[in-house]
């Protein structure tokens, strides 16, 4: 059965659906198109043009599904099956040029494809990644929507998705979703070097796409196709390969758990694949936002003994000994470097890690370890920066310079969860500011003159 049949069927109304129905189990072809459509029908907002590019719209009741859609999301459901009862449209913060605010504006509600699962999104987190973009400090596809640090609910599977998938991620579960979302089947994630996936980075980052080079995201009024920042988490509702997601328990709420998609995730991925972190380590973070002191944290976890601090800001340098800092240094007042050494004795850290992206305190970190010491760098800079190392140093007493973007979601994920859900990870004390949905631009423009200490969250509720 191909898809104008089908197309013809879905206009053909509640007798032509009972057809459909009824003829679907002939064959595993025929099996498939029957989840593809049961699933359009189902989701009633959908015109057949949805199917065919999101060329046109066609709104006939909108305004009816809109009413639905308030009613039901103040009884706090939105939907009770597979695609079941979704609003018809939905909003999402959209950047289009650099120093222009945020605006939310209107969508039809994304469709997920295979392996894909669509989220109601519940929370995002505020990431001075998305802050680059928006400053055109990093490259990326525009107009877009940013926020790649969320929690939701699952609504829907896309069709043809794998059973075991859809066993594991059950219509209803809470999930959390690391914003490197691997394809789980390049030759990097083949080997679990989720972190590296190439897919990720040739459609996402490369294109603002899923791994298909097609978005999800189609504005309501045109139909125009807006690209995607990770999953563009900053959205009523957003499409996650699979990949990228794990459970969230109901013990762990929705705004704190956001960041472990993000700030935790990066640091965790720092500190367990690039330095290493071992029982006894001396660590030293500078920069102490979202990820680092998220990464403190993560040092406390595995054991390391002098965890050091750096910031110029007294603040943020006073909560990071709530996140396991033993030692705090404000670098405006102090000399870092010789300070670290100071504490020390002489030597220099273990492991140091830069969590800011600037050329200075690049330096900074690669001379704050040890001699055979590991010099972590994890915070992204402008497009183009450079860092510069004493080359002689680095031959001789065998610094290591390591990059890192994040953690492999599919090992990862799962386990900072738990350790949120010990307590070993405070998530309670890491989030520090809250913002309505409504308030997502002004979180960004606190982000960027310094006002937050630890994260925010954007409630999408
Ligand atoms: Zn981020
Ligand atoms: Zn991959």
């Amino acid at each position: 059965m191909g898809i104008s049949p089908i197309l013809n069927l879905i206009r053909g109304g509640s007798a032509a659906k009972r057809l459909l129905f009824a003829s679907s189990s002939s064959s595993s072809l025929a099996a498939a198109a029957y989840v593809n459509v049961g699933i359009v029908l189902g989701s009633r907002s959908l015109s057949s043009s949805s199917l065919v590019g999101h060329t046109t719209t066609t709104d006939n009741n909108q305004n009816h599904n809109h009413h639905n859609h308030n009613q039901n999301s103040r009884n706090g459901r939105w939907y009770h099956s597979a695609g079941a009862g979704l609003p018809s449209y939905m909003r999402a913060a959209v950047f289009r040029e650099p120093n222009k605010p945020l605006a939310l504006e209107e969508f039809h509600i994304p469709r997920p494809k295979s392996g894909e699962l669509l989220i109601k999104t519940k929370a995002c987190g505020v990431c001075h990644s998305d802050l680059h973009v928006m400053k055109g400090e990093i490259p990326f596809s525009t107009p877009c929507v940013v926020g790649h640090e969320i929690t939701g609910e699952v609504v829907e599977h896309g069709p043809l998705t794998d059973t075991k998938i859809a066993e594991r991620f059950p219509i209803g579960c809470h999930v959390v979703g690391a914003f490197i979302m691997p394809c789980g089947n390049c030759s990097f994630c083949s080997k679990g070097h989720d972190d590296l996936c190439e897919d990720f980075f040739a459609y996402n980052r490369a294109k603002g796409t899923l791994y298909d080079g097609e978005t999800r995201l189609f504005l309501r009024s045109s139909g125009q196709p807006i690209f995607m920042y990770s999953m563009g988490g900053l959205a009523e509702f957003c499409v996650v390969p699979a990949h990228g997601l794990t459970i969230l328990p109901d013990s762990l709420p929705y705004t704190e758990s956001a960041i472990l998609g993000c700030a935790v995730f990066t640091a965790y991925g720092a500190m367990a694949h690039a330095a290493e972190v071992r029982p006894g380590d001396s660590v030293a973070v500078i920069g102490i936002g979202g990820v680092g002191s998220s990464c403190l944290q993560i040092a406390r976890a595995f054991g390391a003994s002098d965890i050091i601090a750096v910031d110029v800001h007294d603040e943020k340098l006073q909560k990071a000994k709530i996140f396991g800092a033993t030692h705090a240094i404000n670098a405006l007042k102090e000399d870092a470097v010789e300070k670290i050494r100071e504490i020390t004795g002489g030597k220099g850290v273990d492991i140091a890690v830069e969590a800011l992206g600037k050329p200075k305190t690049f330096l900074q970190c690669f001379e704050s370890v040890k001699d055979g010491g590991k010099a972590v760098m994890i915070g992204l800079s402008q497009a183009g920066a450079v860092g510069e190392v004493d080359i002689n140093r680095l031959v001789r007493r065998k610094i290591k310079v390591i990059g890192s973007y994040g953690g492999r979601a599919r090992q990862d994920l799962p386990k900072l969860v738990r350790l949120a859900e010990t307590g070993i990870f405070n998530l309670k004390d890491a989030v520090s500011r809250r913002y309505k949905f409504e308030e997502v631009d002004r979180a960004f423009q606190d982000l960027n003159q310094g006002a937050i200490v630890g994260r925010a969250v954007v409630e999408i509720m």
